[in-house]
């Protein structure tokens, strides 16, 4: 029989001690988020589920990124320099954003509510004056205000980047000067993989249309805006549909002479998803750079400033949730057996139903023992969706005696906590777990709890007007409160030894120890 450690041998040619991804380490036996985070202690304290959102490895990434740019530039001889801006819509935590600002990185909006929050950050001083805002998206009355009022404020740089020309129409009646970025339409769905990314930005008639109109007027064209996709790992791919954006670029460039950076939005993929995954990011860097440099070249302009909106490459790594296996079933003839999680991939990572996006996933404990295949089943929704992996991908594999095994899902930092949404009810009423935020201030790590959301708030959230569930005491062997009077009243669950009836009904107890 093979033992799991060995799969992960075969499959991914990690080992059981040392490095597994560019976020995920094993040392003596333990999971290490960050090469610093024991998973493994963070479990046993403060038991499963629990999300673990960890902070400096936002900073890891966008530094190590920088570093990339840095090679390249130099390998290339690349003379423009290269803007890391955050796509913000990825995650909204107060904690990512002020980190990923403090690493030094640019701003990303895609709706009213983001230009808010910048706006907020820009006054406290949290957003710094010299950053960059690029407002992306079709913009509605809101964002279109918000965007002028932090304009009025007295910011610069915000950079509306034009979605249709209604947009533009109304902007630039603005009495103060705008620097405005027009966004290519054609490259949203150039290689016909990602419908819905072409009805973003403006066609070439439309681009020329601003950029004619912008000749006589108070503002100014500084970015050209061409984005091709998220999550893209094919770096060849990646660049060669950035060719023609590229050409676009530089034949406007030769017309607009204030036009001065070239920004290839999202799609720098993360290692958060696939223990397999390989990206060479320096390498796909150096290669853009080379085409920009070839063609600017070619046609006579300078080259520009890059820019890069990183969203899941920025945040992805930074969170894991720890899941409880608490029960295992039989699968049906021939199927995979299933893991049934005290917790709900539905509703900790709804991309993984969304869009059948798959997440790393690794025991904490039991690599020494026999791997075999399963599939997770959601516990807290009784939903046949709520399943993991999609039923057309293959199962997982994990060590098996299931039972009691937590289990790390990595890479959802990125989306599922927006998408999901924080402190609201949730699907079947399930209970946002604990979270514990881990900061580094002043060299030092500062852990911050915050408890499992209870089914009091929850009830609130949805109208029930003075949620009290029946204070009475659990009935399970295990799961009595020492602290309450011996158990009466009525309850719907097996063998229990009082079966007087009363007025009042057990709720069942969302605890983690449930
Ligand atoms: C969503 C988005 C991004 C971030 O995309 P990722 O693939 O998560 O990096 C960047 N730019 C724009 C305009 C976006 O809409």
């Amino acid at each position: 029989m093979q033992t799991y450690a060995q799969f992960l041998q075969d499959r991914y040619n990690v080992g059981s001690e040392g490095p597994l991804a560019d976020f995920l380490s094993r040392r003596d036996g333990r999971l290490l988020l960050g090469d610093t985070i024991d998973l493994n202690e963070l479990a046993a304290r403060y038991g499963a589920p629990l999300e673990v959102v960890y902070t400096p490895q936002i900073t890891a990434q966008v530094t190590r990124m920088k570093g990339y740019a840095a090679q390249a530039r130099e390998a290339v001889g690349y003379t423009a320099p290269f803007l890391y801006a955050y796509a913000t819509k990825a995650n909204f935590a107060a904690e990512a954003v002020r980190t990923a600002l403090k690493a030094g990185v640019h701003y990303e909006t895609s709706a009213a509510a983001d230009v808010e929050v910048a706006h907020m950050l820009w006054r406290e001083g949290i957003l710094p004056s010299d950053r960059l805002i690029f407002a992306n998206g079709s913009k509605e009355m809101h964002y279109l205000d918000a965007i002028l009022r932090l304009r009025i404020a007295g910011n610069g740089n915000i950079v509306p980047v034009l979605d249709d020309l209604d947009e533009f129409q109304l902007l630039q009646r603005a009495q103060l000067p705008f620097r405005f970025g027009v966004r290519e339409r054609a490259a949203g769905n150039r290689d016909g993989t990602h419908y819905g990314n072409d009805r973003f930005g403006l066609s070439s008639e439309e681009i020329l249309f601003v950029a004619e109109a912008l000749k006589s007027s108070r503002h100014s064209l500084v970015v050209y805006h061409a984005m091709i996709g998220s999550q893209v790992e094919d770096r060849e791919h990646f660049v060669a549909m950035l060719r023609q954006s590229v050409e676009n670029y530089a034949r406007l460039r030769k017309q607009v002479p204030s036009l001065r950076y070239f920004n290839f939005g999202g799609g720098v993929p993360t290692s958060g998803y696939d223990l397999g995954f390989e990206f060479d990011y320096v390498g796909f860097l150096t290669d853009l750079m080379t085409v920009v440099k070839e063609t600017c070249e070619r046609f006579n302009v300078p080259v520009p400033e890059l820019i890069g909106e990183f969203g899941r490459y920025t945040v992805a790594n930074h969170v894991v949730q720890l899941l409880e296996v608490g029960q295992v079933k039989a699968g049906e003839s021939g199927t995979a057996d299933w893991y049934l999680l005290n917790g709900s991939m539905m509703v900790s990572a709804p991309d993984s139903v969304l869009v059948d996006q798959e997440f790393v996933v690794l025991p904490l404990e039991g690599w020494e023992r026999s791997a075999r295949e399963v599939r997770f089943g959601g516990r807290r929704t009784c939903d046949s969706d709520d399943v993991y992996p999609r039923p057309n991908r293959p199962a997982l594999v994990l060590p098996e005696q299931g039972k009691g095994m937590v289990v790390a899902v990595c890479g959802v930092g990125a989306y599922q906590s927006m998408i999901s949404g924080r402190g609201g009810a949730h699907h079947c009423l399930a209970p946002e777990a604990r979270r514990v935020v881990i900061e580094e201030v002043n060299g030092k790590l500062i852990f911050t709890e915050v408890p499992q959301q209870s089914l009091e708030a929850i009830m609130q959230l949805i109208g029930y007007d003075s949620p009290r569930p029946a204070s009475l005491p659990a009935m399970l062997p295990g799961l009595r409160d020492p602290r309450l009077p011996a158990p009466v009243g009525r309850v719907v669950a097996p063998r229990t030894r009082l079966q007087r009836s009363s007025r009042s009904t057990v709720l069942p107890r969302v605890a983690a120890s449930l």
